[in-house]
């Protein structure tokens, strides 16, 4: 594609790593075959196309952006489908990145949305407000279908819509410190909690943390890490999400300066994809681009680095059928793509591959609260396609996408983690009727 950048807009680093990336689109359109937007909306302009069409107009002019182009880009779910679709290696993701923190810096968005995208990033990536705000939202649960009918507080109804109706204790986790492998020690990780996943289902780290030590790996969980970045980042929020991003670098690099680390261990999707990206989000920070780029380089998700080691043979748990959704940033974002399905069938499950498994499901960070009716109607599709499979269980290895899922279906849907765990010598899920940790599911539907 044919740019027309000035001189002077080129010796910005942001705007010549945006230049390159747009010229390496040949505009054939295969991309479009694939995203779930112009499959829903049929417009061009919600297209990877017409996105970067309209994203290349719009840092071309150097003008504020204009509310159609917002609209446009808002609309993307970042899902990356994109990417794995574009046969001449466009980096949609940076470009799209760059496009949401021009628009961020350069748009004055009307009051509500202002509002509502601040209480966001002030509130979800910091889980002890998370939680004090997902109590309060069980006093509002009540008027979400009132606010659904009114257009500028769907996104309110979306949020209430979401929120679980009880929470597990704050203190259900993995506490920071290190967790010494079970026998003698094969190696050594560290591993991400997450915000939201830590409030809303803490099973998965305890779960993850019982699995590594079984497997004879010492799990260290550094006492200051947070939010990896990912929900401000994805609404254009780059200071915030870059100071997420060095606060975790700095927890993580004395370990690996120290005692060494094999690996950094995430295990949500969309977390892994960001930390993954770390060396690229810092790259012109010069105090921090060199340890961004380390720690991005041994960053691996769970799954990823299970394969790695040998697991114990299958136990005597049940050959459920298990639908594996695999989330977009696991397949897109990571290209992990055989790892879990191999894990899971190792384990002794059966595993079905669910139809459209390369379509979003509508989670995309905060997507369901600001896009509802695009996010509900990515919601209904997948889950169609899941149950047509019949499973008994739905696996997949992101805490958003299993929020989303769960909200349309009454078949448990379980992370992947907390099913290798179970097959190899753990407790049974919670979400499966046993004991281990605790299942936000029982919060909202009868699997108990
Ligand atoms: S990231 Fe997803 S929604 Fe956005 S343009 Fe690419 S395929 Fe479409
Ligand atoms: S598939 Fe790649 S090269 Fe083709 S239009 Fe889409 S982004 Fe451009």
């Amino acid at each position: 594609m044919q740019t027309s950048f000035t001189d002077e807009q080129l010796t910005d680093p942001r705007i010549a790593e945006a230049n390159g990336i747009l010229r390496k689109c040949v505009h054939c359109g295969f991309c479009t075959a694939t995203c779930p937007t112009f499959l829903l909306l049929g417009d061009e302009l919600d297209s990877p196309r017409g996105r970067i069409y309209l994203i290349k107009e719009m840092l071309e002019k150097g003008e504020p952006a204009r509310p159609e182009v917002v609209k446009h880009v808002d609309r993307c779910l970042s899902c990356l489908s994109c990417m794995t679709t574009c046969p001449s290696g466009v980096n949609y993701m940076h470009l799209v990145d760059e496009a949401r923190t021009y628009i961020e810096e350069t748009h004055t968005r009307p009051f509500l949305d202002r509002l509502l995208r601040t209480v966001l990033s002030a509130v979800l990536p910091y889980p002890n407000r998370f939680r004090r705000s997902l109590i309060l939202a069980k006093l509002g649960k009540p008027f979400a279908g009132v606010f659904r009918h009114i257009p500028g507080l769907k996104p309110v109804a979306a949020m209430l819509e979401l929120g679980p109706s009880s929470l597990p204790p704050a203190s259900a986790g993995p506490q920071p410190g290190t967790h010494p492998a079970d026998g003698e020690t094969r190696g050594r990780v560290a591993m991400l909690t997450g915000c939201a996943q830590s409030v809303l289902n803490p099973g998965i780290n305890a779960a993850t943390v019982r699995l590594l030590n079984r497997l004879g790996i010492e799990v260290i969980i550094p006492p200051r890490m947070g939010c990896c970045g990912a929900l401000s980042h994805h609404m254009g929020k780059e200071q915030p999400a870059h100071g997420f991003a060095r606060a975790n670098i700095d927890a993580w690099i004395g370990e690996l300066d120290g005692a060494g680390l094999d690996a950094i261990i995430i295990n949500a999707s969309g977390c892994g994809t960001t930390v993954k990206d770390y060396g690229y989000m810092l790259r012109l920070d010069p105090a921090y681009a060199e340890k961004a780029a380390r720690t991005s380089a041994i960053t691996k998700d769970i799954t990823e680095y299970l394969g790695t080691l040998d697991l114990p043979p299958a136990g005597s748990v049940e050959r459920l059928k298990v639908a594996y959704h695999s989330a977009c940033s696991m397949q897109h974002g990571q290209q992990i793509k055989r790892q879990p399905v191999d894990l899971l069938s190792a384990a002794g499950f059966e595993v079905v591959s669910v139809p459209e498994g390369h379509i979003c499901c509508g989670s995309a960070g905060t997507y369901n609260i600001l896009q509802p009716d695009i996010a509900n109607r990515l919601r209904a599709r997948k889950v169609a396609n899941i149950e047509s499979t019949s499973p008994q269980v739905i696996a997949t290895g992101n805490i958003g996408c299993m929020t989303q899922i769960a909200m349309g279906t009454e078949i448990p849907i379980i992370h992947t983690v907390e099913l290798l765990d179970w097959a190899t010598g753990g407790p049974k899920p919670a979400g499966l009727g046993g004991g281990a940790g605790w299942c936000r599911l029982h919060a909202i539907c009868s699997h108990k």
